[in-house]
C-alpha cells in the first residue's frame, strides 16, 4: 500500500510524474506530513544493487571511478563544508575526534578531516570507486551500505552529503545514525529540498534515484522527532544543510500539503505560454535588427 515514509499515513496526493531523462515516475505529497516521495519504491536489494556495481557512479558521478577533475570539485566542495562546521560550530575540532561519513564518494570531506587531526571512516559500497579514493588520500573505506557495517563504535560525528533522498526507509536511516553517534556527537547532513528546484526544472528535479523529497521543514522535523535537535539549519549550493546533536528540544513542525503543491505549481512547465512568448521575442529581435540595419 502507498504509506508515507515518515508518518505511515496512506493519504497523500500525486504530486508529479515526470523525471529526469523524460521517464515517467510519480512522486506523491502525504496529505498529514507534506513529505514528498516516489510510488511505488524499489526494494532494498535492488537499491544494494544500484549502489555496489557502479551503475549509481556511471550516471550520476559521470564516471564509474573519480578523475582528477572530479577531485578538484569535491575537495573545492569539502574546503566549503569544513568552513562551515569551523564557523558554525567554533569548539568542533577541539571536541570531535572520530568521523564518520556515510557515502563518501571521493572521500574528499574525510581527507581534509584527516587533515586536521581527526580518525576518519568512509563507508562507500561502489568497490571499484573505493579502490580509486584509497589510492589517492590513503584513508579507510568500508565497501558495505550503512545498515551492513557490523561494529559497535561510536562516533562523535557522523556525516553524509546527497544521501539520504537516496535511502529506502529515511527514518530508520536516521535512527541507525542515532544510535551510531556519542552522546555529545554531531550530525551534519546535506540533501536537495524542495523549497529551492535546484535545477530550474521539475523533469530534472525529480529523479528516479531520488526516491525521497525533503523539505526546510520536512528534513528538520524527521531529525527532531529521532532525538535530535537542530544547531543549524543553513543553504549551501542550492542544497538544505543541517548540523544537529542529540537532544529534546523541538522547533520545527511538519510541513503542509497545500504549500508544496504551490511550489510543485509555480515551477509546473507551461509550454503554450512559453512557446508563444519566444514568437514574439524572436519578432522583437528581427524588429531592432532591421532597424539597426
Ligand atoms: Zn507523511
Amino acid at each position: 500500500m502507498n504509506t508515507c515514509p515518515l508518518c505511515e499515513s496512506d493519504k497523500n496526493e500525486l504530486l508529479y510524474t515526470n523525471s529526469r531523462g523524460n521517464k515517467y515516475l510519480e512522486n506523491y505529497v502525504c496529505c498529514n506530513c507534506g513529505f514528498v516521495y516516489t510510488w511505488p519504491r524499489i526494494s532494498n536489494q535492488e537499491v544494494e544493487r544500484l549502489y555496489s556495481d557502479g551503475d549509481f557512479s556511471k550516471e550520476a558521478r559521470k564516471s564509474s571511478v573519480p578523475d582528477l577533475a572530479k577531485f578538484k570539485q569535491t575537495e573545492q566542495y569539502a574546503l566549503e563544508r569544513i568552513h562551515h562546521l569551523e564557523t558554525k560550530i567554533p569548539d568542533f575540532f577541539s571536541k570531535v575526534h572520530s568521523c564518520v561519513e556515510i557515502g563518501c564518494g571521493a572521500g574528499s570531506f574525510l581527507w581534509l578531516l584527516k587533515s586536521r587531526g581527526q580518525k576518519v571512516l568512509g563507508i562507500e559500497p561502489d568497490v571499484d570507486y573505493v579502490q580509486v579514493v584509497k589510492k589517492r588520500y590513503k584513508i579507510p573505506i568500508e565497501t558495505v551500505m550503512f545498515q551492513d557495517y557490523d561494529n559497535t563504535e561510536l562516533f562523535d560525528f557522523i556525516c553524509n552529503f546527497h544521501v539520504i533522498e537516496h535511502i529506502i526507509n529515511p527514518r530508520a536511516f536516521v535512527k541507525e545514525i542515532y544510535n551510531r553517534l556519542k552522546d555529545e556527537g554531531f550530525l551534519y547532513i546535506e540533501c536537495p529540498t524542495i523549497d529551492n528546484i535546484y535545477t530550474g526544472s521539475l523533469d530534472t528535479f525529480f529523479w528516479d534515484v531520488h526516491v525521497n523529497t525533503f523539505s526546510n521543514n520536512t528534513l528538520p522535523w524527521l531529525l527532531e522527532s529521532e532525538g535530535f535537535s537542530i544547531k543549524e539549519i543553513f543553504m549551501n549550493r542550492g542544497f538544505v544543510s543541517i548540523i544537529a546533536k542529540k537532544g529534546t528540544q523541538v522547533k520545527f513542525k511538519s510541513d503542509d500539503k497545500d504549500r508544496i503543491i504551490g511550489i510543485v505549481k509555480s515551477f509546473a512547465p507551461k509550454p503554450k505560454k512559453i512557446s508563444f512568448s519566444k514568437r514574439i521575442e524572436t519578432k522583437i529581435k528581427n524588429v531592432i535588427k532591421s532597424v539597426l540595419e
